[in-house]
């Protein structure tokens, strides 16, 4: 049956299938970190549907939550009308959130997915602010529908400017660390300053706290005050995109937290869904400049994604689990840099709780003036395979694919952990150098 199904979908699926490419399982079972495919083979999932499972596979909480809906007899399609498991979500939902938006958000469900969120987020800042560019930054990732691509790193477009974000090993700026980040902001400032630079005074800016399809690089939290005074000195909208980094995955429930900035508007899917589609803006009130029945769409209120989602929340922040990322997430970090001591193949570490990142470098390749070897593709890639071999799941991200990217469910117990980095560790031994 594997490799059928495998063969048959291969013909069938269109070229630009990206997952199923490099990971060819076909899972049909999984709990918590194990997945468990057609052939029998028990993988450890540290893809996590791309880092929306919280709770990791099917967790008990999660599953009971939609077990609840299926069976009181609750409609499944309900547009976006209010319903008490919608009111059970937000008013969760809300208890999480930083700063003015706890108390005076509001909520636009979108959806079902991140980039439906991101588009909404872009319509909304445009019809508040009248204008219609955007800045956005090199390596960022918003999804994959018009104004989401275009915002997103390697796509060129006339209506967006675009920002260098604060990546230290391979500074733009070539100096790295702190300083790379400020002249990051200078840049930044000129760029929307400058009247011919790029789009004069865009409708938004946006950004991520923590890039992660561009290869897991947080922002230093001084950055990201700056783009928050930057913008708020003139007047646009911040949209902070945490559709990966938020729930818990960066050691703080939302990565703004770190920071302590509050966006204008916060972008969330992925996991608020506790695995299931469900995607929402967050934003201040005075943005609400839509005419009423200005956003509309078909699935803005999956009941059973809301419950998922509503269950997963709740257990995150009852049981710390952010608090519980950010320190188990600092001891893999801590063997991730003894792993890089050992292989010259690893350039950098880096990440903050549960978003963990590997850069794979060709060690033969000359260095920069920061020190940072050419990334290798094929070697990321081979690693990644190596790892599948051993039974563990991992993802590659970067600019040049070169990143493996960990991305474990926030329930991850130090035995597991162990488990992930020792195949890990087995994977580059083997494929790397
Ligand atoms: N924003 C970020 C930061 C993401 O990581 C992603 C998905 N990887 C998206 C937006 C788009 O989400 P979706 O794939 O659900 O459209």
């Amino acid at each position: 049956a594997h490799e059928g199904i495998l063969r048959r979908q291969a013909l069938r699926e269109s070229a630009a299938r990206t997952y199923a490419r490099s990971l060819p399982i076909v899972p049909v079972r999984a709990r918590g970190l194990t997945i468990e495919g057609a052939d029998g083979r028990r993988y450890l999932d540290c893809l996590s549907g791309a880092g929306t499972l919280a709770l990791g596979h099917n967790h008990p909480v999660v599953l009971e939550a939609v077990r609840a809906v299926l069976d009181s007899g609750a409609p499944l399609h309900v547009l976006d009308l209010a319903t008490p498991v919608k009111d059970a979500f937000t008013t969760e939902l809300f208890a999480t959130l930083p700063g003015e938006l706890a108390e005076k958000g509001r909520i636009q469900f979108c959806g079902p997915a991140g980039t439906d969120a991101v588009e909404a987020a872009f319509t909304l800042v445009r019809t508040a602010t009248g204008r219609n560019g955007l800045a956005a930054f090199s390596g960022a990732y918003h999804g994959m529908t018009a104004d989401a691509l275009a915002a997103s790193g390697g796509a060129r477009h006339p209506g967006v400017t675009r920002l260098p974000y604060p990546y230290a090993y391979r500074c733009p700026f070539g100096v790295g660390g702190e300083h790379g980040a400020e002249l990051s902001a200078r840049w930044t400032e000129n760029l929307l300053d400058d009247p011919k630079g790029g789009v004069p005074r865009p409708a938004g800016m946006i950004l991520e706290p923590v890039q992660g399809e561009g290869g897991v690089i947080p922002a230093p939290a001084g950055w990201l005050r700056r783009m928050r005074e930057l913008t708020a000195a003139r007047d646009i909208p911040l949209i902070v995109d945490e559709v990966q980094t938020g729930v818990g995955r960066t050691g703080t429930f939302w990565a703004v937290e770190q920071s302590g900035i509050v966006p204008d508007v916060l972008v969330l899917s992925k996991a608020i869904g506790g695995s299931l589609p469900l995607a929402v803006i967050v934003y201040r009130e005075e943005l609400d400049a839509w005419r009423p029945g200005a956003h509309a769409g078909t699935f803005r209120g999956n009941q059973l994604a809301m419950a998922a989602g509503t269950a997963t929340l709740a257990y995150v922040r009852r049981n710390g689990l952010a608090a519980r990322a950010a320190t188990l997430g600092a001891t893999m970090l801590g063997r991730l840099r003894d792993l890089a001591a050992a292989h010259d193949c690893i350039g950098d570490v880096r990440g903050r709780g549960l978003m963990l990142g590997v850069e794979i470098v060709d060690r033969d390749g000359a260095a920069d003036a920061l020190g940072a070897r050419p990334a290798d593709p094929a070697l990321a890639a081979a690693v990644q395979q190596a790892c599948l071999d051993r039974g563990l799941i991992v993802e590659l991200g970067g600019r040049h694919s070169a990143v493996i990217r960990l991305l474990p469910p926030l329930t991850l117990t130090d035995e597991q952990a162990d488990a992930v980095l020792d195949r890990l560790a087995d994977a580059i031994a083997a494929a790397g150098r």
